[in-house]
């Protein structure tokens, strides 16, 4: 990544880095869990309430580097409405494109401001920064004990 759109997607990491949406405490939370990424130090807790199979809200709380933060904070943005099978999609082909890079079928249009990590792959150590925040939306969704949807 280079040029323009490097420097634009950058400026969207430290602005979500430093002002994390979605951050706090959620109430009536149905499942929370917490992950960890002991390479860097990043923290954090995720909760989400489930209604009728949906992520009817999402928040979470947690300290760490500012792609770990950028991402859980984009996480959330992207997340609200969607079913568990769309949310581990989507995860899936974050996936891709932080363990591929153009390489794979990554396809960053796709995911909207989820792409501004799209640079991340570049940097391997990094790549447990962003995905942090999914893993932990994996787990908390499996602690939410509703069945993944079948529609
Ligand atoms: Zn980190």
């Amino acid at each position: 990544m280079s040029g323009d759109l490097g420097a634009l997607y950058q400026e969207v990491i430290i602005d979500h880095g430093r002002q994390p949406r979605n951050f706090g405490e959620l109430e009536g939370a149905t499942g929370t869990a917490e992950g960890f990424n002991p390479l860097c130090g990043d923290q954090l807790t995720l909760y989400v309430k489930l209604a009728d199979g949906r992520i009817a809200d999402i928040a979470f709380q947690g300290t760490g580097c500012a792609i770990s933060q950028a991402s859980a904070s984009l996480m959330t943005m992207a997340l609200k409405g969607k079913n568990k099978q769309e949310a581990l999609a989507l995860f899936g082909r974050i996936h891709v494109m932080l363990t591929e890079g153009p390489n794979g079928h990554a396809q960053p249009e796709e995911l909207g401001k989820l792409a501004v990590l799209s640079g991340v792959w570049e940097f391997p150590v990094r790549v447990k920064c962003a995905t942090l925040a999914w893993h932990t939306l994996r787990s908390a969704l499996e602690a939410a004990g509703e069945q993944v949807s079948t529609e």
